[in-house]
Parts: C-alpha cells; structure tokens; sequence
C-alpha cells in the first residue's frame, strides 16, 4: 500500500522570489531520498502530497531525514466528499491517544458545500460521540486535521519534527575539511542543514590511499550522505609536507599545516564549483582554534572561511553528533594529521612567521604535489556504490575550473 505523507517547509526561507527554486530542490531531494520506492510528490497549497511505496517507518526516517521539511505527518488522502470524509476522520481519531480533540478543517476549494466551521462543526460532534473524547479548541490532546483542496481532501493528525534548514544544494558548494573526528561531520552537516552541498577534503598519513578508503573515514561519508545525497570526497595525502617540513622547528605547528590545508582546499575549490571553505573549528577549543591561529589559517584567503561550531560548546557538537549518527564512528581511533603534535603549541601564532614559512619551504607549489597525488571519491547512497579514482585524472579529462556560480561539478569520478 502507498503511503501518503502531508510534508511543510519552513516558512521562514520562503519569502520572495526564491520560494519555487526552494520547492523544486525540496521536490528534487525528497524525489532522490525516496527513491526506490516509487515516490510522487505534488505541491500543494504551500505544502507537499507525498506518496511512496514502502514500510511506514522506512519512509519517515527518510523524509524526516532531508533538509527543509520543517515537519511531516502520515496522512490519508479521501475524495472531498463528506460521505468518505467522515469515516476517515472518525477512523483516525478512534488511533489517537488523548482526552481532548479539535477538528482544524480548511477548505482552500470553495466549491466545497460546507464552510470550513460548518465541516469542523459536523466532524467534531461526530468524533466527541464516537470516541469519548471532549472538545478543547485552546489545548487539545489531539489535531485532527482536514484540508478540503480542489484534488481531494487530505487527513491527518499529529506532527512529526523535520531537520528543518534548507534543502541541500540550494546554497551552492563548500570544500569541507573533514578530519573524521567529531567536529567536521557535525559541521558538514549544519553546512547542509543550511543549502550547502560539501565537497569533503581529508588529509591522510596512512602509506596508500587504499588505507584512507578504508578507514573510518568513508564510513562517516556513508552516513553523512544520508542527509546530503551523493558525496565527494578527495583524499589527499600529506607525507609530502612532512618531507618538506623535516627540521624545521616546530613553533608554527599546527598553524603551519592547518594553512597549507587551506590553501589545498583554495587551490581545488573551483575544480569543484565551490565558493567557500568550511571547518569543524570551535573558538578556542584547541591551540589550533584560537582568535590569533585562526587569523593565521585564514591569511591569504580569497575565499570565505566557514566556521558553523565556532561558538559551540565541546558537549554541544558531541549531542549533535550523537543525534546524527556519526559519534561513534567519529571517536573511533585514527591516525590523522594530529600526528603533526607539537608538545606546547603556541596559542598567538603570527600570521606572519606562517607566510614567511610557506615562501621559504615553496609549500605553494607543494600543493599542487599533493593535488597530483589525491583520490577523488563518491559515494551514491541510493546504489551503495563508492567510486574512486586519482583525481588528476579526474581533472585532465574535465573543462577546467569552473567558476563558483555553475552548479554542475566539473571534476567527476568515471563511470
Ligand atoms: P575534529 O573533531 O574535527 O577532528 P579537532 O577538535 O580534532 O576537530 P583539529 O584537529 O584542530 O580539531 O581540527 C580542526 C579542524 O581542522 C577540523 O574540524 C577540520 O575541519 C580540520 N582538520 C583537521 N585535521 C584534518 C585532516 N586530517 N583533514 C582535513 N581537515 C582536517
Ligand atoms: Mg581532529
């Protein structure tokens, strides 16, 4: 049996012209998180009628699961005639749990008999005999809720909360440095609960590629693909710095590093369409994220640095990360570049003494060493697969960089 799904939006994003390019994408999304499971979706009056094929939790935890649904019901779609409306309704308030009970009825088809007082009247009377329950129009137990639209009247009672945020792919693309620990998949996902497709970045100490594959770290991509769709994932390695830095002290440490991985991150940003850099960095969490480090990180940027923990509190991001799935992946044990440990690392690093470092050991053209290097990877979450290939490859057979504005990436993994 289809399952019918009564499915709102935030309200908030909508205002203006943007409102069909957000429904659209909501469609597009909701269309691919269902996929396999024969979903149509209409729009209708400022919501969405979805219908899919499946087991009922199997379909919430999906919809419940995409960004921009604000919130969502199981709901029963009738013939707008009273004579089919009326069982339903009594069907559906006889399943609820609760002493109180309002009927909300709205009639947006006007050829509709009865006003929408008269339909909640009528209904009311009917469900308070059937069931018991009293009447309460300010706090009642129980919504019965009965939209009367021109293609049918929809049913339904009780809310389920969405993500809410934006769906994914309307606030264009971000390189996400994603170290797999527990802060850059809950910042890649707050990145997605606002619009933004991530282009994860992880840089690697294992030997082979094969061993950062894997890793935990396509396990944490799996899952976060469950709420951004298909994902991209370059994997660069990064023995190469470690080379290049050998013998210098290691005062600038982790400053050092973290800036050759934003430039990295610059240098692949338009291979991908991507017009900002994101990071699980929290205020003054580590050495690395203090105000001074992070102006040194950021100097030379051309491009936005995002930073959505920057105010949150360790425990914070480890209750998000534990709603999102990804804790437990997150603490699992990895050899990262936190290898790079300076025993004291300075707290006000100058963003000079880095720049000067980075001229000197010629790490901006150590960048494009590491690039030739990398891995691209990706992971299509409805079929399972996970691709990989040398992203040099990659590159050469694309068009070039593309400018931030084209959606399409233009680096993609072969078929
Ligand atoms: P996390 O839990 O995300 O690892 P952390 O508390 O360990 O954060 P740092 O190691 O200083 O803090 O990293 C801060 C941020 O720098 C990370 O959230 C991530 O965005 C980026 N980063 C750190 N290591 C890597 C890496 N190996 N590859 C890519 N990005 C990294
Ligand atoms: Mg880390």
């Amino acid at each position: 049996m289809p399952e019918n799904y009564v499915v709102h939006y935030a309200e908030v994003a909508l205002k203006g012209k943007n409102r069909p390019e957000f429904v659209h994408a909501l469609r597009r999304n909701l269309t691919r998180a269902l996929s396999g499971m024969d979903p149509h979706i209409r729009h209708s009056e400022g919501r969405l009628l979805v219908t899919a094929v499946g087991p009922g939790d199997e379909v919430a935890a999906r919809i419940g699961s995409t960004f921009g649904v604000a919130w969502f019901s199981p709901a029963v779609m009738v013939e707008s005639d009273m004579g089919k409306i009326r069982p339903s309704v009594l069907e559906m308030a006889r399943g609820a749990k609760g002493k109180s009970f309002k009927v909300d009825a709205r009639r947006s088809d006007k050829s509709f008999p009865l006003k929408s007082q008269e339909i909640a009247g009528q209904l009311g009377a009917e469900v308070a005999e059937a069931t018991g329950m009293r009447v309460d129009l300010t706090h009642p137990d129980v919504v019965l809720h009965v939209d009367v639209t021109a293609s049918g009247t929809v049913l339904y009672s009780g809310k389920q909360a969405g993500p809410g945020g934006l769906p994914v792919g309307t606030a264009g693309r971000v390189v996400l440095l994603f170290s797999g620990g527990i802060d850059s998949p809950v910042a890649a996902w707050l990145m997605m609960k606002r619009g933004c497709m991530p282009v994860y970045v992880h840089f690697y100490l294992a030997p082979t590629s094969q061993a950062a594959l894997d890793s935990k770290i396509t396990r944490l991509l799996k899952v976060l693909s469950s709420y951004g769709g298909k994902s991209t994932l370059v994997l660069v390695p990064f023995a190469d710095y470690q080379l290049a830095t050998v013998g210098e002290k290691d005062d600038l440490e982790p400053s050092l590093f973290r800036r050759f991985m934003r430039m990295t991150c610059e240098a692949l940003a338009p291979w991908f369409g991507a017009s900002a850099i994101a990071t699980g960095d929290s205020l003054s969490q580590a050495a690395s994220q203090t105000l001074w480090n992070i102006g040194a990180f950021d100097r030379g940027s051309t491009l936005p640095v995002l930073r959505p923990l920057l105010g949150f509190d360790k425990e914070e991001i480890i209750g998000t990360a534990r709603r999102i799935a990804t804790f437990d992946l997150s603490i699992e044990e990895y050899k990262d570049c936190c290898a790079i440990i300076t025993r004291h690392p300075k707290t006000r690093v100058k963003a000079e003494a880095v720049s000067e470092a980075v001229e000197r050991l010629g790490l901006g053209s150590l960048v494009w060493r590491v690039i030739e290097g990398a891995t691209l990877v990706t992971y299509n979450p409805l079929t399972g697969e996970m691709k990989s290939a040398p992203l040099s490859e990659a590159m050469r057979r694309s068009k070039g960089p593309v400018r931030a504005q084209a959606a399409p990436p233009s680096v993609e993994a072969p078929a």
